[in-house]
């Protein structure tokens, strides 16, 4: 079995990622390192002018050297070990965060007078570049439940281009029938996409699902240790030229320092998302019994909102979480927060250290409601957990004395 052979599971796909004898070789050398070098670089030599000649036409292709801008081996190997991890991925493109990927993918398919459709559970910076910087660029923007397949249908039938859809929502963790709406927009025409943070590329075979491309903020679960920013954009075959070319001509590109950082992170991610996942369904199980807490939001959990569709499409899921608490008080939410001693305060996620979050899921939303349905309308404040890699009992005891504080 070769080891790039698409048959590999993901465990094993994030170790043998990337790893090709050229960028972990030296020519007439014999053997080779496990991991590619730190390749820094911005002028990239050429034998001749002729060769430069040639540099400048057809051989713009990726894996071959051009200048800085276009990367080096070390950013080969690690967007070819992202793509590997995609059925039905052609390519991926790295940007300096997952904020910039999500620009890079909307910017490479939107043009004036298109209409692009956002799920209303997205990331707030997803939220903002609809609102924002794409309404600057003549982009009309519209937010949908991604639970209402009917009303979804609706809107794509008035007209759509792209729709960008983040499952389960970061905040709030629905999860929606990717696999309904991805054909909804697909058989309109339009282009689809998914932030897909929370599961990973380890976690979800979105493009085998109809989805054109997904949006990683590598920030998290692949970088994994709270030390780096990084974006990637993977597609299809329809995609990922359209996604190439917009990001060399925004000038996009990420240093090899931080590009082995994120090799190193990807080569443990798998073995670091089950023990988080493992961890976090364990606390979401203690929590959900206990008198403090109105609902626990963590599709992992049987009975959970979202928990039939992430059992349906998912195979795998992570350390991220929200409760909603009963009181309607912020300041004993802020007690209970602030009581934790093993959770730091803090934004991001996916790192080995666990944090907890406040959140008001109701002010980045205008379609659906908050609670979700089956939740006292009255309990709305939330807590959002990033479980880590520390002991699940020293975790739950620490909520054990904070809840008290409520
Ligand atoms: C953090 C996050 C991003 C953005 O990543 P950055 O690297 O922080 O820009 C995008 N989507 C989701 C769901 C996130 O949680």
């Amino acid at each position: 079995m070769a080891n790039d052979d698409p048959g590999l599971k993901p465990a094993t796909k994030v170790v043998t990622g990337g790893r090709r004898d050229e960028w972990t070789g030296v020519p007439g050398q014999p053997g080779r390192t496990v991991n590619p070098a730190v390749w820094r670089a911005s002028t990239h030599l050429y034998a001749d002018c002729a060769a430069l000649a040639e540099g400048k036409g057809a051989a713009n292709e990726d894996g071959r050297f051009f200048y800085g801008r276009r990367g080096g081996p070390t950013q080969w190997a690690l967007a070819e070990a992202l793509t590997a991890l995609e059925p039905g991925a052609c390519g991926t493109i790295l940007y300096p965060s997952g904020v910039a990927a999500i620009a890079g993918a909307l910017m490479s398919v939107l043009r004036p007078g298109d209409r692009l459709l956002v799920t209303d559970n997205a990331y707030d910076p997803t939220r903002n570049m609809g609102l924002g910087l794409l309404r600057q660029f003549g982009v009309r923007t519209t937010f949908f439940d991604p639970l209402d397949l009917d009303a979804f249908r609706a809107l794509v039938a008035e007209g759509a281009q792209a729709v960008f859809l983040e499952a389960p929502g970061s905040l709030s963790f629905e999860v929606c029938d990717l696999p309904a709406l991805a054909a909804i927009a697909r058989e309109a025409g339009a282009w689809v996409m998914l932030d897909n943070t929370w599961s990973g590329p380890t976690g979800l075979a979105a493009l085998a699902m109809g989805i054109d491309g997904t949006v990683n903020a590598l920030t998290k679960h692949v970088g994994g240790h709270s030390d780096l920013m990084m974006g990637a954009a993977t597609g299809n075959e329809r995609l990922y030229p359209r996604l190439r070319r917009t990001a060399q001509q925004m000038g996009q590109v990420v240093s090899p320092d931080d590009a082995a950082l994120a090799l190193r992170g990807l080569r443990t991610l798998d073995v670091r998302l089950k023990r988080e996942s493992e961890s976090a369904l364990a606390i979401a199980t203690w929590l959900a019994a206990r008198p403090e807490i109105a609902a626990v939001l963590c599709p992992m959990l049987p009975g959970a909102p979202g928990h039939d569709l992430w059992a349906r499409d998912f195979s795998g899921g992570c350390g991220l979480f929200s409760l909603i608490l009963k009181t309607t008080d912020p300041a004993a939410r802020a007690r209970f927060v602030d009581a934790l001693a093993l959770f730091g305060i803090g934004y991001s996620w996916g790192g080995f250290e666990s944090l907890a979050l406040p959140v008001d899921p109701a002010r980045d939303r205008s379609v659906s409601p908050w609670p979700p349905a089956g939740v006292d309308p009255a309990a709305t404040l939330g807590v959002r957990l990033s479980i880590g890699l520390e002991d699940t009992g020293d975790l739950i005891a620490d909520l054990e004395q904070a809840l008290d504080r409520i």
